[in-house]
């Protein structure tokens, strides 16, 4: 299989070298057969000096050099369009010949080994083996027939006779067959190395065409599976929203129970929707679905949809008012995932009682949309890259535990589908201004307008998708706000996480039987285990502020506190991650996703092994 397979390379590539020689030798006796046909008729110059009795019979010789040349010319042409590497190869050597014997015949008719023009023989040998990627035959074969041209023009000259000039044709055959073994040792290192740069390129050629078909496969598969994954999320979403609709008729803990999971659930399909939309568009799938929209109602719209999200930290969420009369033409589905996302983002970055304004305003050419807010901002060092696939600003403590940094490039591609931009300014500590900027050339984009009435093939699950693009998942950001003990009985058991839906997922599991501390800032721990003398405490590794190791660390490091269980949870799976956290002194290591009974059980048994060390210690103390 493998033999067959380096075969198979082997003949592609040197099928593909035969194609790379034929164009090189093409060029290079175009270049050369352009320069015989100037430098031909010009060394009539020469002749009128050296040879004036002869120069209307050597014109005649060189103009019909040049005849044979132009000749040559169209052959080439009519075997460098059909690949014809054999008759191009013939073309070359047999323009070196007809040259080299022109020049010969001169000779001839003129001083023989006395003539001046032997020199040309030297220049056309070594110009053409520059010239033209000879092999090492087809050199030796025209350097053997050059000389001996150059012998017989000598030896059958009538002048061929005495001293001088037998010892001149020795000094310069003897020339000739330095030139001779000089050109040839040149063809042979130029065509090897000529090869192998070859060789190398194809191969170079080769894997690049392999990475591109990888990374073809991969987006296909990544769609696909995305796609996949759309359909049971959201038939999980829909059923669930039933049930949601009962409200007053469930159980307390069911109902907070299923808003877990719905808001979860949009969570996860928002994520997917926005892989398969940054796929689609790089595929170059994407048809946009233009029409006219009235910029003020559509704006208004979006953030009313998105108000509620900013309730939990009192931000001011409003539309300056515009013009009411600016319209661009856009795919409103398409624009109203970019604004969105800058305003989802605006939510997510904008503490406590801050205000995000959202304005339009029009020209002749442009629709211009700013979602502005008075957030943590954005470092210059990173507003370059803030549209690249996967960037997010590492000094924003935010992003150490939240999102993919794929929301911006989708808006970013969005826009540019559009045939627009967007940029932003921010400044640290004050905000920051995203800009849409639209074109709005009717004329040129009026042929891309859908007529209203042929938009309303809605997918059947469009519902479900909308309220994903208006899901944000609250990071539990700090607001000072103190979190209630839950559970009534049992042993204090302290939970800390920074998001907020996981820390009430594992509070409820753990509430039934136990009481239950909770906080979402890792900096309250210490305190908190001091005032409520937990049995075990469960760290979120990855939080803001204070991670979970580190606090472990301290906890560890205070000896009131032996008899004290800690846990940490996190999303690492690797072997280095588990020997970490045993290495800071944790006593358990709960990797994320777990089952609720995991979590029971694995509480159950550090308060247990708590108590038997208790025990074991005040007996050993009796
Ligand atoms: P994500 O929010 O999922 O991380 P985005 O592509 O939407 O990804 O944003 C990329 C990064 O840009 C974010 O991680 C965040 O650091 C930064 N960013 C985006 N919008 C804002 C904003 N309004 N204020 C501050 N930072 C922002």
């Amino acid at each position: 299989m493998t033999a067959d397979r380096t075969i198979a390379d082997t003949e592609s590539l040197l099928a593909d070298y035969c194609g790379y020689d034929c164009r090189l030798r093409v060029r290079g006796l175009v270049a050369t057969i352009i320069i015989a046909l100037v430098g031909m008729p010009s060394g009539i110059v020469l002749d009128y000096f050296v040879y004036p009795e002869m120069v209307w019979k050597f014109l005649g010789l060189r103009l019909a050099v040049d005849a044979i040349l132009l000749g040559i010319a169209g052959v080439l042409l009519f075997a460098s369009r059909r690949g014809l590497l054999t008759l191009v190869r013939i073309l070359g050597v047999f323009t070196a010949l007809v040259i080299n014997f022109s020049f010969c015949l001169m000779i001839f008719l003129t001083d023989g080994a006395v003539s001046p023009y032997y020199a040309a023989v030297n220049l056309i040998i070594t110009g053409m083996a520059v010239l033209l990627p000879w092999t090492v035959m087809e050199t030796t074969l025209i350097c053997t027939a050059s000389l001996l041209f150059y012998a017989v023009a000598c030896v059958a000259n009538p002048n061929f006779s005495g001293l001088s000039s037998h010892s001149l044709f020795a000094f310069n055959t003897f020339f000739i067959v330095i030139t001779t073994v000089v050109c040839v040792g040149i063809t042979f290192f130029l065509s090897r190395s000529r090869f192998e740069e070859f060789r190398l390129r194809h191969q170079l050629d080769e894997k690049n065409r392999e990475l591109l078909d990888l990374d073809r496969a991969k987006t296909r598969f990544f769609s696909n599976i995305s796609h996949e994954l759309r359909t049971p999320l959201t038939l999980i979403l829909g059923p669930v929203e039933t049930l949601l609709n009962r409200g007053e008729q469930l159980d307390a803990r069911v109902h907070e129970g299923l808003i877990l999971v719905h808001r979860n659930a949009l969570r996860l399909l928002k994520l997917i929707n926005d892989l398969l939309d940054l796929m689609r568009l790089e595929q170059g799938a994407e048809v946009l679905r233009k029409r006219q929209l009235s910029l003020g109602s559509f704006l208004r719209g979006i953030v009313d949809s998105v108000k509620h999200l900013g309730l939990s930290k009192q931000l001011k969420i409003r539309v300056e008012n515009g013009d009411e009369n600016d319209e661009v033409l856009a795919d409103p589905a398409r624009l109203e995932k970019v604004v969105l996302n800058l305003l989802t983002n605006a939510i997510k970055y904008t503490p406590v009682s801050g205000s995000i304004t959202v304005r339009w305003r029009c020209s002749p050419e442009e629709g211009v949309i700013e979602v502005s807010d008075t957030g943590v901002g954005i470092p210059a060092s990173d507003l370059t890259q803030i549209f690249d696939r996967f960037h997010q600003v590492k000094s924003n403590p935010a992003n150490q535990v939240q999102g993919v940094g794929i929301g911006l490039a989708l808006a970013r591609d969005l826009v540019t589908e559009h045939g627009g931009r967007i940029d932003v300014e921010s400044v640290v500590g004050k905000g920051s201004t995203f800009r849409v900027v639209l074109p709005r050339d009717r004329e040129s984009t009026a042929e891309a307008a859908v007529p209203q009435e042929e938009q309303g093939s809605e997918e059947p699950f469009e519902k479900a998708f909308r309220s994903a693009d208006r899901t944000w998942r609250n990071t539990g950001e700090d607001s000072g706000e103190v979190l209630p003990v839950v559970g009534e009985s049992g042993e204090v058991v302290l939970v800390a996480d920074d998001e907020s839906d996981m820390l009430q997922y594992v509070v409820s599991l753990l509430s039934p039987d136990h009481r239950v501390v909770q906080t979402r800032n890792g900096a309250n721990v210490p305190a908190l285990v001091e005032r409520h003398h937990p049995r075990v405490v469960l760290l979120d590794w990855m939080m803001p502020g204070r991670d979970g190791l580190s606090i472990c660390k301290d906890l560890r490091a205070m000896p009131a506190l032996a008899d004290l269980k800690i846990m940490l949870l996190t999303a690492r799976i690797d072997e280095k991650s588990k020997l970490d956290a045993l290495a800071a002194g944790a006593d358990d290591f709960l990797t994320k996703p777990f089952s609720s009974a995991e979590v029971r059980t694995r509480v159950s048994n550090l308060l247990r092994s708590a108590r038997l060390q208790k025990e074991a210690s005040s007996a050993e103390f009796v």
